[in-house]
């Protein structure tokens, strides 16, 4: 994260820590932390996102993202808790809930912890196998449902994710690769609370990865920096790769891509958006809102359950 040799941050002409090429500029530690301040207050303003009346709560990975968000909306006076899920992905997930819980326990904060195989009988690696489909559509899925769950259950009102900027950009890529015209219409920084489905805002949005992983740095976070096992081959990746050449030959236009989207081309989408989840009813089995009889969740839990468990580096090998 270091800035140019001798580089001198823009507002206070003191040593840099960090050259930021989008804004043209370097920063000093303090003036690093304002800068990303007041990106997040700019999300949250610009897309009403929630108030200081809020209750939030965070879904938090232990990752460098969900614990950046964390902090800031502390630190910035909101209400937030944490909830942890745990997925079951071997040591990965052991050591994640690990670092979920010290950011907790070392400021005082509330993190809820839900565990998929102690409270549902089963996990990602075995879900994806019983399911036969990729470890990441189970993982979204039952993510989901236990934040929605979590939320309504806790009288929160808003759930927060710490998807970045370079996230949102990489689905929006792929999406707009494939003309995903529905996915395109929901893919927005705020989705509203409707339908029994609690209200999901993305505060980091204005920020890149690299931004937030230095906000841990600075702010002394420590952050599990080792990706899922189970997210190699996901093509956002690749997404990744394409937007950052293109950033490095033209700064700035991963920010402009995705900011102008939400701002000149979602809002030619917006009845796309409010077409779907029309006819929700009550799932027979949790109540939860579905458009079947027993909801996508429940019918996971039953399918996953039975299964009998799997490891990570069976899994593994099973993709090769
Ligand atoms: Fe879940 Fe996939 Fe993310 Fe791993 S990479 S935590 S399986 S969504
Ligand atoms: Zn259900």
């Amino acid at each position: 994260m270091s800035g140019n040799v001798g580089s001198k941050c823009r507002t206070c002409r003191e040593p840099a820590i960090i050259d930021l090429a989008r804004h043209n500029a370097n920063f000093c530690a303090e003036h690093f932390l304002e800068l990303c301040r007041r990106q997040v207050t700019k999300a949250i303003e610009k897309y009403e996102m929630f108030d200081r009346d809020d209750r939030i709560l965070v879904a938090v990975s232990g990752g460098k993202d969900s614990l950046a968000v964390w902090d800031l909306l502390i630190e910035l006076g909101y209400q937030a808790d944490g909830l942890y899920v745990g997925l079951g992905i071997g040591e990965y997930s052991d050591v994640s809930g690990e670092y979920a819980q010290r950011f907790a326990d070392e400021r005082g904060l509330r993190l809820i912890t839900i565990s998929l195989r102690g409270e549902y009988g089963y996990d990602i690696p075995t879900a994806s196998k019983a399911t036969r489909r990729v470890p990441c559509s189970a993982c979204g899925l039952s993510k989901r449902h236990l934040f929605d769950k979590a939320a309504l259950d806790g009288g929160y009102t808003a759930v927060v994710t710490g998807h970045n900027l370079d996230d949102e950009a990489a689905v929006l890529l792929g999406n707009t690769m494939r003309w995903e015209i529905d996915y395109l219409a929901r893919q927005l920084p705020v989705l509203p609370a409707r339908n029994g489905f609690p209200k999901k805002v993305k505060p980091l949005v204005r920020l890149t990865e690299r931004e937030t992983a230095a906000w841990c740095i600075v702010r002394g976070i420590d952050y599990l920096v080792d990706e899922c096992p189970m997210a190699a081959g996901n093509r956002h990746l690749g997404y990744k790769d394409t937007l950052n050449a293109m950033e490095a030959q033209s700064p700035g236009s991963k920010a402009a891509f995705y900011l102008n989207f939400i701002d000149r081309m979602a809002p030619l989408l917006a009845d796309h958006a409010t077409v779907e989840r029309e006819s929700v009813h009550a799932c027979s089995e949790c109540g939860a809102p579905t458009s079947g009889d027993v909801c996508a969740f429940c019918r996971l839990v039953a399918t996953a359950s039975a299964h009998e468990p799997v490891s990570v580096p069976m899994m593994l090998k099973g993709r090769r």
